[in-house]
């Protein structure tokens, strides 16, 4: 009966602190988890789905490896799920093999994931991860570079279709790597990207299922996870099936209705949108809200150990974080080329999903 009486005593006193959580519950969560700087201390979990979730026991991808360096770091999202991350160490690597010289890594996850205040509806939960569509250059970057040099579209100008002179095999082997890990089970990509594939891939097409054509993803290509063992809070996503997507009629609605002639281009000024609704903290998984509370770990012990020992990064100084200034980097792609395409590739109705 004790236990009971105390239960009782914790809900009443739960309901004379409710106005300071209930302030809480309020909060935009992308405010809440836009703020931290480190991950909770927690095993790692994913809890809840990528587009409504949180993650505790995040890594970081170090800024530099031996195939790649991470881009936009004020923004402080190059945590993931340690399944993610090492998958993209295992892809720097294989792509490396075909000829891509490394990976410009972009944006995954917040510390302790949740919603961002700028950008992405999904990353929430440490399983999605972006990677530019240039190979990185030879020289290290620096914290100044990796914030303002733009990603480059394998577009043509003004067109949904990829620009031959810019694609190569290597950009072939690299998606197919990507695609060909057992976790990994989406590689979100433009239209066009997709078109490319199908139109070229020869052999061995079954990969081809997890290319999944999307808007945008012509700067970089998005690589989803999926749930980790370990993480029953985790929300598994539709299967895509065993189709390759070429033939079902769903790439063809792309080039058709949705860059169809027919459709009259939208006028982005004139266009009302409905603003997104705000995610509360209240809407993510109950475990959110301890994966926000708990002790944060310290930098050095939550960043990914690569494999390779004897590489020495070079030393990058970052900034200190602030929420304030983490999102004064320029968006991946060049701003004139944004808007091009942004009228180029309008939001639709309705969709095959991806
Ligand atoms: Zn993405």
């Amino acid at each position: 009966m004790d236990k009971y009486l105390l239960w009782f005593l914790f809900s009443l006193l739960a309901a004379v602190m409710l106005p300071a959580d209930f302030v809480l519950a309020e909060t935009p969560a992308k405010r809440l988890f836009g703020k931290e700087r480190l991950p909770a201390k927690l095993q790692p979990q994913v809890h809840g789905f990528y587009t409504k979730g949180c993650l505790s026991g995040a890594v970081a991808i170090p800024i530099d490896g031996p195939n790649w360096q991470a881009m936009r770091l004020s923004r402080n999202r190059r945590w993931g799920h340690p399944d993610l991350i090492r998958i993209i160490e295992e892809l720097s690597y294989k792509g490396k093999s075909d000829g891509w010289y490394g990976l410009m890594v972009g944006d995954i996850s917040q510390p302790r994931g949740g919603p961002m205040l700028t950008g992405h509806r999904s990353h929430q939960v440490g399983l999605d991860a972006d990677i530019w569509f240039n190979p990185m250059p030879e020289k290290r970057l620096s914290f100044k570079e990796r914030e303002e040099i733009s990603a480059v579209s394998v577009l043509k100008k003004g067109s949904v279709y990829v620009d031959d002179s810019k694609w190569t095999r290597s950009h072939t082997m690299l998606l197919y790597h990507a695609a060909s890990f057992p976790e990994v089970e989406r590689v979100l990509v433009h239209p066009g990207v997709k078109k490319k594939l199908c139109d070229t891939v020869k052999g061995n097409r079954k990969w081809l299922n997890k290319i999944r054509p999307t808007w945008g993803h012509h700067y970089h290509f998005h690589v989803r996870i999926g749930c980790p063992k370990g993480s029953p809070g985790c929300k598994r996503q539709k299967s895509t099936g065993t189709n390759t997507g070429c033939n079902d009629g769903s790439l063809d609605w792309w080039f058709n209705v949705e860059f169809g002639p027919k459709k009259k281009p939208a006028k982005p000024s004139a266009k009302k949108t409905k603003p997104r609704k705000q995610l509360r903290l209240t809407d993510l998984p109950q475990s959110c809200q301890l994966v926000l509370s708990a002790e944060a770990e310290n930098l050095d012990e939550a960043t990914f150990k690569i494999q390779e020992a004897a590489f020495t990064a070079p030393n990058i100084k970052l900034p200190k974080f602030s929420a304030a200034n983490a999102f004064t980097s320029r968006p991946i792609e060049a701003s004139a080329g944004r808007l091009q395409d942004n009228a180029l590739i309008p939001v639709p109705t309705k969709r095959p999903s991806p």
